[in-house]
């Protein structure tokens, strides 16, 4: 039986089983974008959407073989190889996105892993400490790592480490074969382990079923403590790949996942990632009632299309949302933004119970 009280209350658990998240999942919208709200409005402001750029500065010629990506070696997508740009380009481009209302610098190279003890990954190291003395909190996505590596971005000045699950365990072995989840999980532990948060989400639309959505929601939510983000990302068919030609998918699925994800991991920050640009302005909208606060800014998102900062500031507009401010301490920033739930289950009414046996 779904309480959907006590899911109002914005209560954390870590043990929520595929039946219930299924049935949250599969609420009434009206019921599921209620209850996303109440408990949004919990733990964050509203109003205010956090915008977060992200920079490529290695792409391409990956060793691995997602599926969804184009800068996989092993696929033919016309991505221009680029090898790691210098720590000046990377701040040159951290200021830019400071002055358009970026409160987060993220960071992508398209590696399996960083090269161990490495000039590159020194430099890597030298741009993180670079743009967080902007006061941008300072994400990266680098690939797996172990806890040396892990510790080494921590003390350099990464907030938070980028490392997505993508989808459920038993449909992961379809999108990609280079690697394994435990892999996936393991790389998480580290970097848990290295004081950095968690960056950690999923994408919708890979030909996956509902099934695979509410597996990959399980996962995250067992992940204790939750990832501080969640980004949910819409496919974005690259062609050349192997999802090249992959059915769209209806976006209620999309704005389902991110609402079940918010009130499943009330504390966590859920991100609207790619695929914006097949969405129109009223999906957006519906992603952010169903609790997202968070997108990435610019025309370019790693490789792919993003709606750029102009259409974002129209949109911003019309909703009547505005960018989170960034902040000239970054870490503090992050833990000052969490509003700690003020708002009791008693004040919900009781009997608001659904049956989650399916
Ligand atoms: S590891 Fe990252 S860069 Fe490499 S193929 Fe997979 S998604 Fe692309």
């Amino acid at each position: 039986m779904l309480n959907l009280a006590e899911l109002a209350s914005g209560k954390v658990r870590y043990d929520y089983t595929r039946d219930e998240i299924q049935a949250i999942y599969d609420l009434p919208i009206t019921r599921l974008i209620f209850l996303a709200q109440s408990v949004h409005h919990k733990y964050f402001k509203p109003d205010e959407i956090q915008m977060s750029t992200l920079l490529s500065i290695k792409t391409g010629g990956c060793k691995e073989n997602c599926a969804y990506c184009p800068q996989s070696a092993h696929y033919s997508t016309g991505v221009d190889a680029q090898g790691l740009l210098s720590v000046s380009t990377i701040v040159e481009a951290a200021k830019a996105a400071k002055a358009n209302g970026s409160s987060r610098f993220c960071m992508g190279a398209a590696w399996r892993s960083p090269p161990k003890k490495s000039k590159q990954f020194d430099q890597v190291l030298e741009a993180v400490t670079a743009v967080r003395a902007l006061g941008l909190e300072v994400c990266t996505t680098l690939g797996m790592l172990d806890d040396d590596q892990a510790l080494a971005l921590k003390e350099a000045g990464v907030h938070a480490y980028n490392h997505n699950l993508d989808t459920s365990p038993e449909y992961y072995k379809d999108i990609i074969s280079t690697r394994v989840y435990q892999d996936r999980l393991d790389t998480l532990k580290s970097v848990r382990k290295a004081g950095m948060t968690v960056c950690c989400g999923g994408i919708v639309g890979m030909g996956e079923e509902k099934v695979d959505r509410i597996g990959l929601l399980e996962q995250l939510n067992q992940l204790a403590p939750h990832p501080e983000s969640v980004p949910i990302n819409l496919l974005v068919k690259v062609e050349g790949t192997p999802l090249q030609n992959e059915e769209a998918i209806d976006i209620f699925e999309m704005v389902r996942t991110i609402a079940t994800a918010c009130i499943i991991m009330p504390e966590s920050r859920i991100r609207l990632s790619a695929g914006r640009t097949q969405m129109s302005d009223e999906a957006q909208a519906l992603c952010f009632l169903a609790g997202a606060s968070s997108i990435f800014t610019g025309d370019k998102l790693l490789t792919t299309p993003n709606p750029g900062d102009d259409a974002d500031h129209r949109l911003f507009q019309k909703l009547g949302l505005k960018p989170l401010p960034a902040s000239e301490t970054g870490t503090e920033f992050y833990e000052n933004e969490i509003v700690k739930p003020k708002v009791k289950s008693s004040s919900y009414q009781a009997d608001l119970t659904y049956e989650a046996t399916l």
